[in-house]
């Protein structure tokens, strides 16, 4: 199996997380740690619905991978996530010293990885992870575009102009 193929296939189950988080009102984003090919946590996006500002996915599934391996670094863990991490995120990754961190598609107003700035790369952090983007990104950018579009059609019928992800995933 391709590297791709791979990420792929986790990526869907990530994507399944993101899918969950819809159905709860929430900003569609997911997330699973895999440590050694197997799936230790999994996580979506809820601050809503647990008021909670740090319930991210990221955050959700590097909570249950630590808890599950009995760990707080998950030094060979690999951190799969369907829209870039906000900065939050990307500190807890770091935090984590996971190895490795694949996202799908961009989030040009709040993702730390590549949009805004790109955090993993500071030179004042003492771990480096590995970041690939654009893993099934087309799927990633679809349910967020479906959930903002469904949200501002309830007050706001055609006439949307087409612009990417938005709002931040924290606005409620
Ligand atoms: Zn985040």
């Amino acid at each position: 199996m391709t590297t791709r193929t791979r990420d792929e296939r986790f990526m869907r189950h990530a994507l399944d997380e993101a899918r969950t988080a819809a159905h709860k009102g929430e900003v569609p984003v997911g997330a699973i740690v895999v440590v050694d090919d197997e799936v230790v946590g999994v996580g979506h996006n809820r601050p809503v619905t647990s008021s909670d500002p740090t319930a991210h996915a990221e955050v959700e599934a590097l909570r249950a991978a630590a808890s599950h391996v009995g760990n707080y670094r998950l030094t060979s863990a690999e951190l799969f996530v369907t829209v870039e991490p906000c900065l939050m995120c990307v500190g807890a990754a770091v935090h984590a010293r996971v190895k490795r961190l694949v996202f799908g598609a961009r989030e040009p107003k709040a993702g730390a990885a590549r949009s805004t700035m790109r955090a993993f790369e500071h030179p004042a952090l003492n771990h480096r992870v590995d970041v690939v983007e654009g893993v099934l990104e087309e799927d990633a950018r679809a349910l967020m575009q479906v959930f903002f579009r469904t949200r501002r059609g309830e007050s706001d019928d055609a006439g949307d102009s087409p612009r990417g992800i938005s709002p931040s995933r924290n606005s409620s």
